[in-house]
């Protein structure tokens, strides 16, 4: 019983997923990563690394801060080094010898986000980064950083935050670790001519292309369903601002040159809204903080995310859940907390568990079988399972599926696989 309670705690504290082995790494690479796709990634991670080193530890330097963070804000004394903290604690995510935010980086090319034709995506409650192929794509518009320092001579501000190493950087703000958990950054802007109006008070968020029913950032005043100007100080919760301050101190050192701005965007103050648009000059790369469900499924569909185990222990109490559900807006109504003793809610057919919190007008009951091997769901009339691809409620697999020809060692650690599901709600 002792060396059991022992194998959980350690399982627990070696993160479930991969009990099976140590990590040595801050980050570490799941297998949907070729070999190519690692040293891309690992060249950039450096090269954001080194942006962001410098940015920390020279934040007002050229006109960056300035002009992309709300003079409101830079009037409080304190506010360049929080920024500068920021730019820090993002060294010490990419940096792969410090464990204080350990993440995972995938290459899989099939989540909703990719096939939306985002290039990268952040989910901080999973601790993952995940890149989409697009983002190894020569002809896509974000290059890598080399061929940017390639042309050190030549480029704006705008082709350097267009590199891979800034989008890196951009990624890293939407975690809580990087920012207040209460405060990781969101995407009120895309590119520079938005990321320049932001500031000013002057970004019409209803000019977006990216901008998103049921989900607006900026309520206009008169129509709140509606985006409309977003408030300057947004800036210091916007992604791309750090992304473009980090990307114009880090490439103005790295190319002994101060990075010119491109010519600042009009926008006029005309009577017909449109004229109030900028040129449109944004790849919305990704898609806010949370990859998993933002904006990705319809209206009206919750998002449940679970991670299923497998102990060592008897048949009958050997499967795991630790899940996160989700609101149709993206808001989270339920996540299995952490804990050492447990590998998650007990969810197998003697336990039956029903989830019910606030936002939920019903209980989700989740029941794991050993026969089949699928998750029954049920939530009010509807039910589905894990293997249920089709219909109202669906589920995929993300990652491989486990192993059941041979039995869990308990020398091994527990198996475990993935599921995001989505359901009317
Ligand atoms: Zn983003």
């Amino acid at each position: 019983m002792r060396s059991h309670t022992l194998l959980l705690h350690s399982l627990v504290s070696l993160g479930l997923s991969e009990a099976s082995q140590l990590k040595t790494r801050g980050w570490k690479f799941s297998g949907s990563c070729d070999q190519g796709k690692q040293d891309v990634i690992k060249t950039e991670l450096k090269h954001a690394k080194e942006l962001v080193d410098t940015a920390a530890a020279n934040v007002k330097d050229g006109v960056y801060y300035d002009t992309f963070f709300a003079q409101s804000l830079r009037d409080d004394p304190n506010f360049s080094t929080k920024v500068s903290n920021v730019f820090s604690k993002v060294s010490k995510m990419l940096d792969d010898a410090n464990h204080d935010y350990d993440f995972e980086i995938t290459c899989d090319n099939n989540t909703d986000m990719c096939k939306a034709k985002y290039y990268a995506h952040m989910g901080d409650s999973k601790k993952r980064m995940n890149f989409c192929d697009v983002f190894f794509s020569p002809s896509g518009g974000i290059k890598p950083t080399q061929e940017r320092l390639d042309k050190c001579g030549e480029i704006t501000l705008k082709e350097a935050q267009w590199s891979r190493s800034s989008i890196l950087v951009h990624e890293c703000t939407h975690t809580g670790f990087a920012m207040d958990p209460e405060k990781r950054t969101l995407d009120y802007a895309y590119g520079f001519s938005a990321n320049y109006l932001l500031p000013l008070g002057k970004w019409n968020r209803d000019c977006a292309p990216y901008k998103k029913a049921g989900k607006v950032l900026c309520p206009d005043p008169n129509d709140p369903k509606k985006e409309g100007i977003c408030d300057a100080e947004k800036s210091a919760e916007n992604a791309d601002t750090y992304s473009f301050v980090a990307a114009g101190v880090g490439f103005s050192k790295l190319c002994k040159r101060a990075i010119p701005l491109p010519p600042a965007p009009s926008a006029k103050r005309a009577l017909s809204r449109r004229a109030e648009c900028p040129a449109d000059d944004a790849i919305p790369f990704d898609d806010g903080a949370d990859e998993d469900f933002n904006g990705s499924g319809p209206v009206g569909k919750c998002g449940l995310d679970i991670e299923e185990l497998w102990t060592c222990e008897p048949d009958t109490n050997n499967l795991y859940g630790r899940m996160t559900i989700t609101a149709p807006d993206g808001n989270v109504l339920y996540e299995t907390g952490g804990s050492t003793r447990s590998p998650g809610v007990p969810i197998g057919d003697q336990q039956r568990p029903t989830i019910q919190e606030e936002g939920m007008s019903k209980g989700l009951q989740v029941i794991a079988e050993h026969e089949n091997d699928y998750i029954q769901f049920y939530y009010g009339d509807v039910a589905w399972t894990s293997g249920t691809t089709e219909g109202e409620a669906t589920c995929k697999l993300v990652g491989d599926n486990w192993d059941t020809e041979s039995p869990v060692q308990c020398d091994q650690g527990a198996r475990s696989r993935r599921f995001q599901c989505q359901y009317p709600c």
